[in-house]
Parts: C-alpha cells; structure tokens; sequence
C-alpha cells in the first residue's frame, strides 16, 4: 500500500504504541531500548510523570492565546532560562530550525540597528546542520539539501572544520556573526576543541561579530552540562536550542544578550505558536527535572560511565567500530562497516541508535538512564557487532 505521507524519509518497518522511559513498545508488544530519545529530543525519557501532569494540568486550562498576550508560564520560562545562562532575553519558537532562524535575523539586524547594514554574512563550519528551511539549508551548507531549491539563500560563508586561515580569511567588512555547534550532531559528534571556541570567541571581539551557538542537540543537559559550550568557559551572544528542550513537545528557543538583541523591537519578530502555554508549561516541567540538584552530575556520571564501556566495544570489535566520540550522553561510534548497516543490526537486537555523517552512529538516550540501561545498551551493541565479525570470519574463508 503506498502511504499519503510524502515520501521524504525512508522509515524504518517498526511503530511504536508507548514508552516507558528508555524504553518503546511496539505494536506487536516487543521492546526497544531507546538510545534515539526521538534524535535527542525525549531528553527524560516517555511518559515520564512530571512532564505528563504538566501537560494534563495545562491542557485542562488554556492551550493558546498567541503572543498578543501575556503568557505567565513563557515568562517564567525565559526567567529561568536567563538565570541558568549568559543570556538576558529569550524568543520561543516551535523549532530548532526557527530558533536559528531567530538568531540569524537577530545577528543582521543587529548590525542594521548599529548603523550597518552592509553587515550580513555569517561564516559556518563545513559539517554543519541548522536546520531545513530556506536560510538553515544555506547555513548548513550541504549540497544534497540546498540542490534544487532555487537561489541558495545569500549570506552564508561556509569554512573547512577547525582551518583558522580559511576562517580569518572568510571575515570580511560585511560579515556580521559566526554560527556553530559546540558539537556537531548530524555532522558525525565531531566535538569542537574548547580551545577553538575559545579562538572564535577572540576573533568575534576582535572584528565586532556575534558569536551564534547552535545548541539545539547539545543543550539542555544532553552532554552533562546544561549548554555544551559551559564546558569551555565560552559565551555566546546568541544561542539557539530545541530538542530536549521541551521533553517531546515541539520546542525551540533563541537566547540572546541585550545588546546581541538590540535590533530587536516590536514587530520586527514573531511567531503565532512560538512560547505558547502548553509547550511553556511542559518546558518549566523539564527545567524543574534538569535543573533539580544531583541531576546534572549524574548524565556526567552516566555519561563516562557509557564512554567507559563504548571504549571497550570498541576493543574488542575493531573491524566493526573505528572511534568513540562525544560527550556525556551524546557519544558517537564512528563505523569500519556502513553506518546504516550497523544502526540496522542494532534494531535487530531490538535498540535504537542514529546514524549521522562521517560513518558514525549516534547514541543518545533519555538523560534519565542509569547503570542497567547502560549494560543492555552494550548486551545490544555487542551482539550487532559480533553479527558482523561472523560475517566477515565467513567472508575471509
Ligand atoms: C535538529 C537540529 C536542528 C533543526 O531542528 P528542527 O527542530 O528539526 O528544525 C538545527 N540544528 C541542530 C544542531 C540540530 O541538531
């Protein structure tokens, strides 16, 4: 049967009528260890009760009254994200994609509200991934996304990952921010050094440009931090984040400094569902878990705990895995066999993992999984990749 869907995923045959935890059902009741966390976005977990009653308290009450209202819950939202972070102000949005998109038109009006309009590049990093509208696709500047989309969008300078010649000479007179994850997801969990954040955030002081994190995969908690860019003493003066951010509803933020924001006034932004009461309510309830004493230390502690272990798998199977990248529980496994293929055999043994750029599998589970659920992780992978160390023994007969 052909499905009304249009056909721009090739989904696996497999759908799900729960989830515990780390944990989906499938229709025919088998059970899936989930290390997806829907790409980084399940960041506690399904079904988890504090987010649940949030979201039943809130729908009982008022769904949406658009941003021509005060709405508490976005208010102390932002209040809480602004204590937690560099940031003074904050704009929903119901995206990562248009959380970028916020924080591209915030880093060009900025410079228009400075008397410089003729500012508007941005340079990005070769491996990128912001997202696929018009303006992320540019940014992101992947061919296989941009091709046949008309007109790539104007602005974008896009330098080779970590080449600081080609970086000092992609800034010129108009360019007006540089963009970048503090991890590249898609890209393949290539971690950027802090040293390197720490020279982008020289050169930004250095010629007046913004420095713009994308932290829509790595943030709100995923790598042991709340953003990853704490982990090298880096601020941004824009930053976006989604994902985890609203535990499973659609959510995105763009935060900013004053002064980043200063171009920023009535009517030059908005949205019609951005920050609304339930998505507000359900992003205080996972900042409530995220931000609770102990929780943070604990990914970390989990986190090593998996990098430890991944290390291992990898020791023992080395035509299979070739590198275990990341950080916290966002960890990569850079593969000797197709990466597909391997996300495949570990579906087999009933897990799910992500496949990225650079031949690597993503494993990023709910920031909620412990000591167990780490050890039937490594049960799973360790089977997939003894599945392929038989087939190349066969192979080599
Ligand atoms: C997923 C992702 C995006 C896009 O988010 P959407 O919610 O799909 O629009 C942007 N940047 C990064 C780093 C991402 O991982």
């Amino acid at each position: 049967m052909t499905s009304a869907l249009l056909p721009t995923y090739a989904r696996a045959k497999v759908s799900f009528e729960r989830g515990e935890g780390a944990w989906l059902v499938a229709r025919d009741g088998s059970r899936y260890l989930d290390f997806g966390a829907g790409i980084a976005v399940n960041a506690l977990g399904h079904s988890h009760p504090h987010l649940v009653a949030a979201l039943t308290e809130q729908a009982q009450k008022v769904w949406h009254v658009s941003n021509l209202f005060e709405v508490p819950e976005a208010e102390r939202l932002a209040q809480r994200l602004v204590d937690n972070t560099f940031a003074d102000v904050v704009f929903f949005s119901n995206s990562g994609a248009e959380a970028n998109e916020a924080a591209i038109k915030m880093a060009r009006k900025y410079h228009a509200a400075g008397g410089q309009p003729e500012r508007f590049r941005i340079v990005t990093f070769e491996g990128a991934f912001h997202g696929r509208t018009l303006a992320t696709i540019a940014a992101g500047g992947q061919q296989k996304y941009i091709e046949g989309f008309g007109p790539k969008v104007e602005g974008f300078d896009q330098v080779p990952f970590g080449d600081l010649a080609a970086l000092k000479a992609a800034i010129t007179p108009e360019t007006a921010a540089l963009m970048i994850e503090p991890i590249q997801g898609e890209g393949g969990l290539r971690v950027v050094s802090p040293e390197w954040l720490r020279t982008l955030r020289a050169l930004c002081d250095e010629h007046g440009l913004l420095l713009i994190m994308d932290e829509v995969q790595t943030g709100v908690g995923r790598t042991g931090k709340l953003f990853a860019h704490e982990w090298s003493g880096v601020t941004p003066d824009i930053m976006s984040a989604a994902k985890g951010i609203g535990g499973g509803f659609p959510m995105g933020a763009c935060l900013a400094t004053r002064e980043a924001s200063r171009g920023m006034v009535v009517g030059s932004h908005g949205t019609t569902f951005g920050g609304n009461p339930l998505a507000m309510a359900v992003g205080n309830a996972v900042l409530d878990v995220i931000l609770a004493p102990g929780f943070l230390d604990t990914v970390r502690k989990t986190g090593l705990l998996l990098k430890q272990r991944l290390a291992e798998l990898k020791d023992r199977h080395p035509n299979v895995i070739a590198d275990v990248r990341g950080e916290g529980l966002m960890m990569g496994l850079r593969c000797v066999v197709p990466n597909t293929d391997f996300a495949a055999a570990v579906r087999d043994q009933h897990m799910i993992v992500i496949p990225a750029g650079d031949n690597v599998v993503r494993l990023l589970p709910p920031l909620t999984i412990g000591e167990a659920e780490v050890g039937a992780a490594l049960d799973r992978l360790d089977a997939a990749a003894a599945s392929f160390e038989t087939a190349l023994r066969g192979a080599a007969e």
